[in-house]
């Protein structure tokens, strides 16, 4: 997998403060997209066990408090993501105790494979969709359309 960013210091994707991967590679090509340039595989960084390692010192960094992690793109989903998502998301349920972990993904819920559902499974709030301009709002909290919807899987 691929990396297009990282924030280990995020208040803006997703509640509290977070910290905040965006991966590369998402097939859905949604029209009035603000990040075309994550749409290739190849784009980005490589997302190396070094990296992964810094991710969960960086949720368990006491120094500033996280409230957990966000997952976005990119699609997090695209199937050429999903093991290594997959990979990082159990490290985090294992390794970080307390926190919470957001997924923005542009395939529905209802149609996700076993693998992707594999993830989801262990996250706490997915948001779904595709973006769609014409129902584009800016007043919505954490998604970009009306489309979209918010499934929280936990009380975190
Ligand atoms: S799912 Fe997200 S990253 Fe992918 S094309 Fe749509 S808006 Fe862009």
């Amino acid at each position: 997998m691929n990396y297009h960013q990282y924030h280990p210091i995020d208040v803006v994707n997703g509640p509290g403060t977070r910290c905040t991967l965006f991966v590369s590679g998402c097939v859905h090509q949604c029209r009035g997209c603000y990040n075309q340039s994550t749409w290739s595989l190849h784009s980005g960084h490589l997302f190396t066990q070094e990296f992964e390692d810094q991710i969960i010192a960086d949720l368990n960094d006491t120094r500033i408090k996280k409230r957990g992690l966000s997952l976005s793109g990119g699609d997090p989903l695209h199937p050429a993501n999903v093991s290594a998502v997959l990979k990082l998301v159990q490290r985090v349920r294992a390794e970080c105790e307390g926190k919470d972990i957001w997924l923005w993904t542009g395939y529905v819920l209802a149609d996700l494979s076993a693998e992707q559902k594999q993830v989801v499974d262990l996250i706490d709030v997915l948001v779904d969709g595709k973006f769609e301009k014409d129902l584009a709002d800016p007043e919505l909290e954490w998604r970009g359309s009306a489309n979209q919807v918010i499934h929280r899987f936990t009380s975190l």
